[in-house]
């Protein structure tokens, strides 16, 4: 009898982990659940704001995808799972399984008291478009970006879509011609952001920013944000529309599971993806938390290869073999800033790290059409 596979969450591992078990089996019963039958393809919320997308590039609707490779969607949001993990309920019902797929990506910590005064850039397309329309109507001001991290899970953080949002703006403001009318602020409590990309990766983002006339706020703590201001430990700045990233955490749902939670509230996945205690269950993406290289990304490509190895593992397990394959863990990030991107690459114990260039922007945007072609 072939097996009933359910893969929950229609991000980037939740897409490359139905890809890769429809490539490696073609009989699988496999299941999507996800709230809409989409995959958003959150990296170029980037270039909403000068209108370089729109929605309807960067939201791809899945219906063709999932009836050519004969996967059924469950249109729902996971709300909890059986002791076993073999029923998943939603609130739209119970999903049964032999084999899951945990990728339902991560969400924000909105601890900081007045966090609603920020737009926070990573939230997706929305995000992207209120900037997009803040900064249309804004004559002149003090824009000002910055980004946090999760206390309890230093690394579940995401900086690089911030400094691309204050590239990219600082960008559009000259190609506006009215770059003279704004101040960019750039905050941040370590004196070296972006420590995750490497140390020389840090030296050419702050070269960049001094560049760029964009100031910068280093070694202090956010405490609040208001309408019109952002106060850190010592600094208050005003500011006419706020950009923060806070920390990343797990979603919610996985509060109503017995599933092993790290301490940033992820799910725990071992080197092989594998959710230790349960059987036939793994997990990928942003949402899962892993033995691995401090500078580990929460990034979409980092995904992709949990993603993949998850998938052929969970296959392995069904079938009663050794399911020992161990995911790679590898950073590859251009920060964009709207007309050039700088490549960094971390894998093992080595880092490359190229200054800005054209053909990094334009490889950025090939990369984009070319990862969303099978979806189409
Ligand atoms: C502005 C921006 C720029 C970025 N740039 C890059 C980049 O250049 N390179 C890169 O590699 N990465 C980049 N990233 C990071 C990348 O987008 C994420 O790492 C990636 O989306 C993680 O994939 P995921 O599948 O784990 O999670 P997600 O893509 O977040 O997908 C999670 C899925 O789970 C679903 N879901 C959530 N809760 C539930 C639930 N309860 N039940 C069912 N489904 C649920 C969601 O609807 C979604 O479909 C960027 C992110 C942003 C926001």
């Amino acid at each position: 009898m072939s097996a009933r596979i359910t893969v929950v969450g229609s991000g980037f591992a939740g897409m490359t982990a139905l890809r890769t078990l429809r490539r490696q089996d073609r009989d699988a019963e496999l299941t999507l659940v996800a709230p809409a039958a989409e995959l958003h393809y959150l990296p170029g919320t980037i270039w909403l704001p000068s209108g370089k997308r729109t929605r309807e590039d960067l939201v791809v609707p899945l219906e063709a995808f999932l009836r050519r490779e004969r996967i059924a969607f469950h249109a729902a949001r996971a709300t909890g799972l059986s002791a076993d993990a073999r029923v998943l309920h939603t609130d739209t019902g119970d999903v049964r399984n032999d084999g899951l797929v945990i990728a339902t990506g991560a969400c924000f910590l909105r601890k900081l008291p007045g966090i609603e005064h920020a737009i926070i850039p990573c939230e997706g397309v929305a995000a992207g478009e209120a900037i997009r329309d803040r900064l249309a109507t804004l004559e002149g001001g003090t824009l000002c970006f910055g980004f946090g991290s999760n206390p309890a899970e230093p690394i579940a953080m995401r900086g690089g879509p911030v400094f691309e949002f204050v590239f990219g703006t600082e960008t559009l403001l000259r190609r506006q011609g009215r770059r003279d009318r704004f101040d960019l602020v750039f905050f941040s409590p370590s004196a070296r952001p972006g420590q995750r990309l490497g140390d020389r990766a840090v030296g050419m983002l702050l070269g960049e920013m001094r560049k760029r006339g964009i100031e910068t706020v280093l070694g202090e703590k956010p405490q609040r944000f208001e309408a019109d201001a952002v106060q850190l430990e010592r600094t208050r700045i005003d500011s006419d529309l706020t950009l923060f990233m806070p920390g990343l955490t797990g979603q919610a749902w996985l509060d109503q599971t017995t599933l092993p939670r790290s301490p940033g509230g992820f799910v725990q996945g071992s080197e092989t993806c594998r959710v230790p205690g349960f059987a036939n269950t793994y997990v990928a993406g942003d949402g899962g938390s892993f033995p691995g290289p401090d500078w580990m990304p929460k990034q979409a490509h980092q995904a992709d290869l949990q993603a993949e190895v998850a998938a052929r593992n969970l296959l392995r397990e069904l079938r009663g073999e050794a399911a020992d394959e161990r995911f790679r863990s590898e950073l590859v990030c251009i920060v964009d800033t709207l007309e050039r991107g700088m490549l960094v690459v971390r894998r093992g114990t080595r880092t490359l790290a190229l200054p800005p260039t054209r053909l990094a922007h334009w490889s950025k945007a090939a990369f984009e059409k070319r990862y969303l072609r099978p979806f189409r």
